[in-house]
């Protein structure tokens, strides 16, 4: 027998309730005017995938330059990473002026992720659960369980206002045992696009402290939620105003459309020198036999941009045309539904945040809404607003118009 005879089919979930099998469907179908909601990926207005300029100006500079393909550090590409936690804590951080955060590149943000799960279960001193929030991007749980850590839920999504359960967060938050790990989305909250205002972020930060917990943030959109670099990073900055050393995951996929280059990075905010230099040798430890040293390619692209003074401002103006798109469209829809009659509260879509937009449709409704008008999301009623343009917002105000009555 083969020696994988043995080996189930893994469960359909995985595909049918995803943006991978949404796309299937997408593809099957035969309406000309058929609509992809799903894509975690940011479309331009034609529906079309997007190259920033900038982006394109850093490769085309270094492409030509005779630069090699040897290797990079263990920790990859040392401007990248030097300019990637700039980007993050801010130029006049305080534990980035004296030396003592440990960075390191990543595989995109997802390899991030695994390296701060590889850390914890070696290193965390506590017990070794991190907890998610109700509901979290969908691999989350997996990212943490195949590293060896217990993975927890608190509350997050209120279904009832299509709104954040703030008391219940902070409630969870201060209930878990003391000195748990919490994991944090910094902005856009991917699939809910709701996030905690400033003074929300300031009570959990309290919270968290309270709690003794150690802070996991998952910064992937970080400038592609409001369209400003530093205003996303606000809860990051704000913990570590407030006494925390949180570790960060960063992506460089979204903001700079870098998404299958995989540049990203892992950070952690250390006491001192002396403990980032032990944190430093012990990541080396774990990544090399995991894949010895990152991609080169994504990495030069976004230090090229976050350093050229020229490049980098070009690249914030994109960065907010992308936003200002995604506030555009969420507007346009709303607007729409109104203007159809809708007497449901539509103010959601246009307080949300990000890529993402949670409906609050239903599944049965998400069905109707593919089988008879072409128009295709997650199950759990999220759309990708990168998806939707001037040209099939109207539509897509009237389907949802249609099924939600
Ligand atoms: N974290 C969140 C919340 C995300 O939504 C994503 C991507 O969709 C990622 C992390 C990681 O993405 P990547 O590995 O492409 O950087």
């Amino acid at each position: 027998a083969s020696a994988w005879s043995k080996v189930p089919q893994g469960p359909p979930s995985i595909s049918t309730d995803t943006c991978t099998g949404i796309s299937e469907a997408f593809k099957a179908d035969s309406h000309p005017e058929k609509i992809l909601l799903g894509a975690g990926a940011y479309r331009d207005d034609q529906g079309k995938p997007y190259v920033l300029p900038s982006v394109k100006a850093a490769e085309l500079q270094f492409v030509n330059s005779g630069l090699d393909k040897e290797y990079a550090a263990i920790t990859g590409v040392a401007d990248f990473v030097k300019a990637a936690t700039k980007l993050a804590y801010g130029a006049d951080s305080a534990p980035l002026k004296s030396g003592s955060i440990s960075a390191t590149q990543s595989i995109s943000g997802t390899g991030a992720l695994r390296i701060g799960g590889a850390f914890l279960e070696r290193f965390y001193p506590g017990t070794k659960k991190i907890y998610i929030p109700t509901p979290s991007w969908a691999n989350h749980g997996a990212i943490f369980e195949d590293s060896g850590l217990e993975v927890g839920k608190y509350r997050y999504y209120n279904k009832d206002t299509i709104g954040l359960d703030f008391q219940g967060m902070v409630e969870d938050i201060k209930t878990i045992p003391k000195g748990s790990i919490v994991l944090l989305h910094a902005c856009a909250h991917n699939p809910t696009g709701i996030d905690p205002t400033k003074e929300q972020w300031k009570e959990i930060s309290k919270a968290v402290k309270e709690g003794e917990h150690q802070v996991f943030f998952d910064m992937a959109y970080q400038g592609f939620a409001s369209g400003d670099t530093d205003a996303d990073a606000f809860a990051l900055r704000q913990f570590i105003k407030d006494g925390h050393k949180p570790i960060l995951a960063q992506s460089f996929a979204k903001n700079m459309g870098l998404y299958g280059e995989r540049a990203g990075a892992f950070s952690v905010v250390c006491e001192s020198a002396e403990e980032k230099a032990n944190v430093d040798s012990q990541i080396k430890i774990l990544v090399r036999p995991m894949y010895s040293n990152p991609p080169i390619h994504g990495a030069r692209i976004a230090a090229e941009v976050l350093t050229n003074p020229a490049l980098n401002k070009q690249w914030l103006g994109e960065v907010k045309g992308m936003a200002d798109r995604i506030i555009k469209m969420r507007a346009l829809l709303q607007d729409n539904l109104e203007k159809l009659g809708s007497k449901r509260d539509w103010s959601h879509i246009t307080s949300q945040i990000g890529m993402f937009a949670y409906t609050g449709l239903t599944p049965e409704q998400v069905a109707t809404l593919a089988k008879e008008h072409s128009v295709y999301c997650t199950k759990d009623g999220r759309i990708s607003v990168a998806g939707i343009t001037s040209g099939n917002v109207k539509r897509l105000a009237e389907s949802i118009y249609k099924v939600t009555g």
